[in-house]
C-alpha cells in the first residue's frame, strides 16, 4: 500500500466527516491530563502529550462489559453488537498494546467473541511519537515510536503536512483519493525517527529473560522488589497488555446483567480459589506472577511479550515502583 501525504485541513475534514458517519474517539485534554473521549469535531483533539492517561485497550477490551442480558424470565439474551468506531491518535505503543490483546484472546483455541467483535468494527488511526517522555522505552520490548503494529493507518507530522502509511485495507480506504508521497517526505520521516529512536536509550534483552524467569521461581528477589508494592493495581489497570477479568451477575431496579469486569492479579481476592485457599497470598507471589507474566507465561502462550514500553505503571506506581529498575534486578539475582 502507497504512503500518502494528508495536509492538516484534510485531515481536519476528515476527523470532521468521521464524526458524523461513526463514533469518533480521540485523546482530548481534561483535568487528569489527556484522556480518550467521544468526539465531534476535529479542533477538540489533542496530541500535546506523549500519550493519554489510560491506554487505549478498552476500545477492544472495556473495563465494564456487558456479556448478557436476562429477560424477567430470566432467559439469557445477547447484547447488540458493537457500533462502528474510530479511534484517531492512538500511540504505536498503545496500537501494539491492542495488537497482543487480540492475538491473545482470539488465536486459535480461545476465540473470544466480544474481542473479536470489538476489533471488527474499530479503526485505529495512529499517530507517530514526535517525541518521547522518560519513561519511554518501547524500543527496548520491540516497538517504535512510528512503529505501525496494530494500526490500521499510520500518520507521521511533517509539519504543515502528515505522512499517511495506510497498514490494513481500513486505513487504505481513508486515504485512497490523496496524493502518493514523494521522496522528501519519506526522508523527512525517516529523519524523525531516527531523532526520535535515539532519545530512548534503553533495551531490554527479553529473550534471555525468558530463559531466566522459569530458574528463578523461588528466588528471595521478588520479596525484595515486592517490599514497597502496596497492591493497588493501578499498574494492572493502566498497562495497555494487562488483560485479566472477573465475571459477575448484577441485578439493578430488578434487571440482571452479566458484565466483564477488569480485574488485577495484584489484588488478594485474586487468585482465591471457592475452598477458601490462595496461592498467591502474599505480595511477592503476586508481584512475582505480573513480571512472570509478562515476560514469559505470554511469550509461551500468545509468542509476544507483554510490555510494549509505555511507562504507565512507572508514572502511576504511588511506591515508586519502576518496571525498567524491576527488570535489571531479575537479570542480576541469582
Ligand atoms: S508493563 Fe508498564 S511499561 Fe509495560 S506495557 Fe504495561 S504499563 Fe506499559
Ligand atoms: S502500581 Fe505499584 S504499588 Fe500499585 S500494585 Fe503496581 S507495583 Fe504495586
Amino acid at each position: 500500500m502507497k504512503p500518502r501525504i494528508i495536509t492538516r485541513k484534510q485531515l481536519s475534514e476528515l476527523l470532521d466527516r468521521l464524526a458524523q458517519e461513526v463514533c469518533l474517539y480521540a485523546p482530548v485534554r481534561d483535568r487528569t491530563g489527556t484522556s480518550w473521549a467521544k468526539i465531534s469535531r476535529a479542533d477538540e483533539v489533542c496530541l500535546e502529550a506523549v500519550n493519554t492517561v489510560e491506554p487505549a485497550k478498552g476500545f477492544v477490551f472495556p473495563r465494564c462489559e456487558v456479556l448478557l442480558r436476562f429477560d424477567p424470565q430470566g432467559n439469557p439474551v445477547e447484547p447488540e453488537p458493537p457500533p462502528e468506531q474510530v479511534v484517531f491518535g492512538i500511540r504505536p505503543c498503545d496500537a501494539r498494546g491492542i495488537a497482543f490483546l487480540v492475538k491473545f484472546y482470539t488465536q486459535e483455541g480461545r476465540t473470544d467473541p466480544y474481542v473479536k467483535a470489538r476489533r471488527q468494527k474499530t479503526t485505529l488511526i495512529g499517530v507517530a511519537c514526535s517525541r518521547t517522555a522518560p519513561t519511554c522505552f518501547c524500543l527496548g520490548v520491540g516497538g517504535s515510536p512510528q512503529g505501525s503494529e496494530g494500526l490500521d493507518l499510520l500518520l507521521v507530522d511533517l509539519g504543515d503536512e502528515l505522512l499517511a502509511e495506510p497498514v490494513t485495507d481500513k486505513g487504505e480506504k481513508l486515504v485512497a483519493d490523496l496524493p502518493a508521497a514523494g521522496e522528501k517526505h519519506l526522508t523527512a520521516a525517516a529523519e524523525q525517527k531516527k531523532k526520535v529512536e535515539a532519545e530512548i536509550s534503553l533495551r531490554i534483552d527479553t529473550g534471555r529473560l525468558r530463559e531466566l524467569l522459569p530458574g528463578l521461581y523461588e528466588s528471595g528477589v521478588w520479596q525484595a522488589l515486592a517490599l514497597t508494592c502496596v497492591n493497588c493495581g493501578a499498574c494492572t489497570f493502566l498497562c495497555p497488555t494487562c488483560h485479566c477479568f472477573d465475571v459477575t451477575d448484577e441485578t439493578i431496579r430488578g434487571r440482571t446483567v452479566r458484565c466483564r469486569v477488569w480485574d488485577s492479579c495484584q489484588f488478594t481476592l485474586y487468585s482465591r480459589h471457592a475452598s477458601g485457599h490462595n496461592p498467591r497470598l502474599d505480595p511477592a507471589s503476586r508481584y512475582r506472577n505480573r513480571i512472570m507474566d509478562k515476560f514469559y507465561y505470554t511469550v509461551e502462550q500468545a509468542g509476544m511479550v507483554s510490555c510494549v514500553g509505555c511507562g504507565r505503571c512507572i508514572i502511576s506506581c504511588p511506591a515508586g515502583i519502576d518496571i525498567r529498575q524491576t527488570v535489571r534486578k531479575v537479570q542480576d539475582a541469582k
